[in-house]
């Protein structure tokens, strides 16, 4: 049975790709909390396609699919 998509694990960093159990990515959460968009996505470290407008971001995995959010992946 799969798991439904917003609980499956992230062992990424979605700002810097970097794996979380090998690094502090306190910054990183804090710069994707506020105004950045996720660069990678957080289930594969790929890079994303990322567009931003007015009122938020898409972030599209080319494995994973879309995410959204209005200011920042923090949330
Ligand atoms: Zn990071
Ligand atoms: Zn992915």
């Amino acid at each position: 049975m799969e798991p439904p998509a917003d609980t499956v694990e992230r062992p990424y960093c979605a700002w810097c790709g970097g794996e979380r159990a090998a690094g502090d990515h306190t910054a990183c959460d804090r710069r994707l909390a506020s105004v950045d968009p996720p660069r990678h996505c957080p289930s594969c470290a790929r890079r994303m396609v990322v567009q931003v407008d007015p009122v938020g971001w898409t972030a599209r995995c080319s494995r994973h699919g879309e995410s959204a959010g209005e200011n920042g992946f923090g949330g």
